[in-house]
């Protein structure tokens, strides 16, 4: 099995980018932030504190999560519910940035984050995937672009989604989520030690996309 890691920082176009490459080479693509969204979801809808480990630890034994692909994209399916829609949100985004901070929560996701690679070619998205999920995997891609852009980025997602949005508000938060990934003592944010380091600031999607499958082409056949 081939696998392809693809970590870093919120809105530098790792989804979209690592879709694509996943659709081209014909693997799998895994979205592990949907993951941690999922977990930060039902601890919202429980009334519990994200961040607060106490409360949300105890909780994980009741939580199922799996992932289903439907016409090639994954949904992620939590207790039964697909809630691949629901995750989308700001308040979702910053729920899932809290629970990914607790180590319990980064081990439950750990065997499901793994046994994905191990039964396919995968192409992985997410912060910690070159670090710590699959530290063997052939090709490792650090992707990046600075905050301004990304939430540039992130903000016109939202609004083509109809999601109520202020620029400022998208950036603040997308720092302060990169103040919270990078700083967390377990699998922070950090680019591998052999990792490409793609930053996609002034590019378009398009130019990102044909960049980044050119790099793992020609890893792939090297
Ligand atoms: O990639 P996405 O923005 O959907 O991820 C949501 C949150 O989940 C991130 O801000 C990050 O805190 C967390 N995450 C993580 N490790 C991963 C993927 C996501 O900690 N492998």
């Amino acid at each position: 099995m081939t696998a392809i890691a693809i970590d870093g920082p919120a809105g530098a176009g790792k989804s979209t980018i690592a879709r694509r490459a996943a659709r081209e080479l014909g693997f799998i693509y895994v979205d592990t932030g949907a993951m941690y969204r999922a977990i930060g979801l039902y601890m919202l809808k429980k009334g519990v504190d994200p961040s607060d480990a106490d409360s949300v630890v105890p909780l994980l034994s009741g939580i199922t999560i799996s992932i289903a692909f439907r016409d090639g994209e994954q949904r992620v399916i939590l207790c039964g519910k697909d809630v691949s829609d629901e995750i989308r949100s700001p308040e979702v985004s910053m729920a899932a940035s809290n629970v990914s901070a607790i180590p319990d929560v980064r081990a439950f996701l750990l065997s499901l984050q793994r046994n994905l690679a191990d039964g396919n070619n995968v192409v992985m998205d997410g912060r910690d995937i070159g670090t710590v999920v699959l530290p063997n995997a052939e090709i490792k891609i650090f992707l990046t672009a600075s905050p301004e852009e990304r939430a540039r980025r992130r903000y016109e997602e939202l609004i083509s989604k109809g999601v109520k949005a202020e620029y400022e508000e998208v950036l603040s938060d997308l720092k302060q989520r990169d103040y919270n990934d990078s700083h967390r003592e377990v699998a922070p944010l950090v680019p591998a030690k052999n990792s490409i380091l793609v930053d996609t600031t002034g590019n378009t999607l398009e130019q990102s996309v044909c960049q980044l499958i050119g790099v793992i082409k020609e890893r792939l056949h090297s």
